[in-house]
Parts: structure tokens; C-alpha cells; sequence
């Protein structure tokens, strides 16, 4: 068993259990957590004895790297090979001082996205909340040895955060909380292809950190043609539950929309959307699009951007353009398929 999986608690347990002393379960902890060690035998203030007893009884299951890439723009891509010998990617995003992380919570994803990379893998398995955390642990280090700020931490590689819940809550406490990095919950970012109930469950939890939901269409018709779990949780139900998730939480969400061209960024697009996000305060992110590899769509035209920016833009609405980072190495948004799963 992956002693991450215990807590504080079930580790005192089964040391009294095992005639140990119980303050060291907490010594235990930070190695795991705060300080993310790889083996047990670096737990250099535990006996001899206690390391062998939990070796004996657990694996640390830790996530290793497999391949590294950087792209002329500093964009670095991780390949993170898993214990049973997966690999999901994470990305590290540099901006002038600061640092972003971009992690992954499935080995590929059941939401087949006509757009995204990451549909063509299928699905595999959910990642556990140490390997989602140690994704994070590693692009900080690398971060911080390349001297930047680690400020950014956005759960939008491989898989749908909603649909790893557990994991990905339990991953956020020790990224904010004191046995694990102690950062704010402001600088966290989870996103969502749109998955309806559990936008509702993350209000009910009281969640604070930032929401982020895939929109890329304000078009049923449109939503559904790209994005099949339109077809189960449609504008209208994920509407709903964001006027729940922002009159509970208080928060402002952002919208991400991949401006495709033909697709979904005609006048048209742009006014359904300006429309739609009457409902809610929200922020909306207009990305370029970054073709794949046997792609069937294309980045929006100049012209066609500039036109839908301005469409919204006269409607009072909170636009920012962002360019895709890191596409020489196939590490934009989107693109996140490592190849060695193929
Ligand atoms: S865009 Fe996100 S939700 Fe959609 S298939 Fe890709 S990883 Fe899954």
C-alpha cells in the first residue's frame, strides 16, 4: 500500500500498533509531504529500525521523470512516468519573474473533446492525490531553481478535474495547507469541461480557490458538436449551477474559449456568448487555438478575433487574449498527449 494514502492519524496507528512511538508519525509526514521524499531510507531522523518497518509494510509509489522539453519561449514540459509505467504531463509556464504550473489529474480522459490531444489517449486511470501533488512539488523545484517566482498552480493538463473530486481536493489541502507547501488558495486555479453537480458540490464545500469551465461555445448546437458533455450537462444546466456556485462562494469564474476558426468565432459566437454570460460576473479568457497532429480545426483568423474581442468588449464584458505558450513542444493548451502512451 502507498503509505501517502494514510493519514496523520491511521500513521500513528499503526505505529503504536507496532510499538513505535506516535510523535513520529508527524516527522513521517513532513518527509512525505513538506520535504517529498522519493525512498524511506531519507527519513534520516527515524531509526534504522522504523525505516525497515515501513518498508516492510508500505511502497511511496513516487512519480518520476521521464523526459523533460523546453521551448524556446520557456515553456517546459514535463513527461512524469507512474508507478505502474503511465506517463502524464505537467508544464511549467514562465512569465517575466513568475512561474505557473500546469498539472494533469487523469492518465487520459473519458470526455472526448473533439479539439483536445488528450481525448485521443482514451481513458486510462484517475491519479492519486500524491502523484497530482508531486507534479506540482517538482515544477516549483525546477521554478524556483530557475530563479522564479512560483506563484501559479492551474489544474488544466491531461483529465477532468470534477471527475477525480476526492483526489483533487485532497491534492489542494496540502498544497495550501501546513503540512504541505502553504499556499494561498487564490493561486490555485481548478477547471472544468462543464461538469454541472459538481460545480454545485464545489459551492457546497465552500471552496476557495479560483474556478476555471472550458466553455468554447455559447451554442448548444455548437457546444454539443465539439464538446459531447454538452449533451449531458447543456448551457442551461451549467448556467444554473454557476449562479449557485457564485451567489455561495462569491467568487467571479473565468471562461476559457478556444477561438476556432468556422467554429465558433463568428459575430454571431460572440453575441450568443456576451448573452449567456448575462446570468453570472465572470471573466472570459479567449485563447488561440494551436492545431495538433491530424487536427480538424484551425486557429481564428486575425480579422475574426479582432471582430469577436470587439463585439464583447462594446457589451462591458472582462476580455483577456491569451497566445498559447510552449507550442514548439506541443505543450499549449490542448495539446497534452504524451506520445509514449500512444
Ligand atoms: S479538453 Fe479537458 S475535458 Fe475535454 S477531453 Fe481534453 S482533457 Fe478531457
Amino acid at each position: 500500500m502507498d503509505i501517502k494514502e494514510l493519514s496523520l492519524q491511521d500513521i500513528k496507528d499503526f505505529l503504536t500498533n507496532n510499538n513505535e512511538k506516535a510523535f513520529r508519525a508527524k516527522q513521517i509526514y513532513e518527509w512525505l509531504w513538506k520535504k517529498n521524499v522519493k525512498s524511506f531510507d531519507e527519513m534520516s531522523n527515524l531509526s534504522l529500525k522504523l525505516r525497515e518497518l515501513l518498508n516492510e509494510h508500505f511502497s511511496l509509489n513516487p512519480i518520476l521523470v521521464e523526459d523533460m522539453q523546453e521551448s524556446s519561449d520557456g515553456t517546459t514540459k514535463i513527461a512524469f512516468k507512474l508507478h505502474d509505467g503511465y506517463s502524464v504531463e505537467g508544464v511549467l509556464i514562465p512569465s517575466e519573474k513568475r512561474a505557473t504550473a500546469c498539472i494533469s489529474c487523469q492518465m487520459g480522459c473519458t470526455l472526448g473533446c473533439k479539439f483536445c490531444a488528450t481525448a485521443t489517449l482514451g481513458f486510462k486511470r484517475s491519479l492519486t492525490a500524491s502523484e497530482i501533488y508531486e507534479q506540482i512539488y517538482f515544477i516549483k523545484t525546477l521554478a524556483e531553481e530557475r530563479g522564479y517566482n512560483f506563484s501559479n498552480i492551474v489544474y488544466m493538463g491531461m483529465g477532468e478535474p470534477m471527475l477525480n473530486y476526492d483526489n483533487i481536493m485532497k491534492s489542494i489541502d496540502f498544497v495550501t495547507g501546513k503540512d504541505g507547501l502553504e499556499m494561498s488558495p487564490k493561486r490555485i486555479t481548478v477547471s472544468t469541461a462543464g461538469i454541472a453537480p459538481m460545480i454545485k458540490k464545489l459551492a457546497d464545500d465552500d471552496v476557495k480557490f479560483n474556478l476555471a469551465v472550458s466553455l468554447h461555445s455559447a451554442i448548444n448546437e455548437t457546444r454539443d458538436s465539439i464538446m459531447p458533455i454538452n449533451k449531458k450537462y447543456n448551457l442551461e444546466e451549467l448556467s444554473e449551477a454557476l449562479v449557485y456556485f457564485v451567489k455561495k462562494t462569491g467568487s467571479r469564474p473565468t471562461f476559457e474559449y478556444l477561438l476556432m476558426s468556422g467554429v465558433n468565432d463568428s459575430p454571431a459566437d460572440a453575441r450568443a456568448l456576451a448573452d449567456y454570460c448575462r446570468a453570472f460576473p465572470i471573466k472570459i479568457n479567449l485563447i488561440e487555438y494551436n492545431p495538433h497532429e491530424g487536427d480538424l480545426f484551425n486557429k481564428s483568423k486575425k480579422e475574426d478575433t479582432e471582430y469577436f474581442i470587439k463585439i464583447l468588449e462594446g457589451r462591458n464584458m472582462v476580455v483577456n487574449v491569451r497566445h498559447s505558450r510552449g507550442k514548439d513542444i506541443d505543450a499549449a493548451c490542448g495539446q497534452l498527449a504524451n506520445k509514449k502512451n500512444n
